[in-house]
């Protein structure tokens, strides 16, 4: 089992809106991670970055000039620059939102999607969608298949890789735990959100969001390594290990 982050895109934006009581005069780099496990058989995408034709001009590109008029978009190489995406054999994604489903459309559809029910459906009705910022132009249906699921879930049935079901973020936002790391994905934006849940300004829920803080907080203080959404200070690119103790895998026997 090998994890790799790969950094696929920036967005700059006021720092107020991504931790509530920061200063909204001052603006933040967040890096956009996604990360690729390998296992012996599998070769799994958590996330697709930033989706490159919107980087320039995000307002006009997805015609939503009001989403975009306080992010500036950057983006050094694609996810389809970075890996082999013929090799992929599923995209998971933790929620909907632009800078995780933007490079959908760069993976073969022949790699099927796997995400939350909860999330999809959202993402189908216009309401929900418009509410939540989902662009549904990133990830409309092109035969590929998606995969939804209920819950936590078992991805590859042997307890090494299990969804989480977390949402308030988005209504249903999931998180990724391989043996002893976590991928929070934006159930928290920065690590300190687990203690201090100073979460973005907009969520589906903030109440159920601060579930999921508290869950993950849990795992954390259990001695699991949980990793946050875009946190400046942590999310350098490179292979990942749990710094807290070495992976347990396959995950059948891991007491956690
Ligand atoms: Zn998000």
């Amino acid at each position: 089992m090998r994890i790799e982050r790969l950094n696929v895109g920036w967005f700059t934006a006021p720092g107020g809106i991504f931790r509530r009581g920061d200063d909204l005069d001052h603006a933040v780099r967040f890096p956009v991670p996604a990360y690729v496990i390998e296992t012996a058989t599998e070769r799994i995408l958590v996330d697709t970055g930033l989706n490159p034709e919107a980087i320039a001009d995000p307002g006009a590109y997805y015609d939503r000039p009001e989403t975009f008029a306080m992010f500036a978009l950057e983006q050094e190489q694609s996810v389809a620059e970075q890996v082999d995406v013929a090799t992929l054999t599923k995209v998971v994604l933790t929620h909907l939102h632009w800078d995780h489903v933007g490079g959908l459309q760069l993976i073969p559809a022949s790699a099927p999607v796997v995400v939350q029910r909860s999330e999809w459906q959202a993402g189908q009705d216009d309401a929900a969608a418009r509410r939540n910022s989902f662009i549904p132009r990133d990830y409309a249906e092109d035969g590929r298949e998606v995969i939804l699921i209920d819950g936590d879930f078992d991805l590859l049935g042997d307890g090494s890789i299990e969804l989480l079901l977390t949402p308030g973020h988005t209504p249903g936002h999931q998180s990724v735990r391989i043996g002893d790391l976590v991928l929070g994905g934006d159930v928290t934006h920065y690590a300190s959100g687990l203690d201090d849940h100073r979460f973005p300004v907009f969520a589906d829920d903030h109440e159920r969001q601060g579930r999921s803080a508290d869950r993950l907080r849990a795992m954390r203080d259990a001695g699991l390594d949980v990793v946050p959404g875009h946190d400046p200070e942590i999310l350098r690119p490179g292979p990942v290990v749990a710094r807290s103790t070495k992976l347990q895998l396959p995950g059948r026997s891991d007491p956690a």
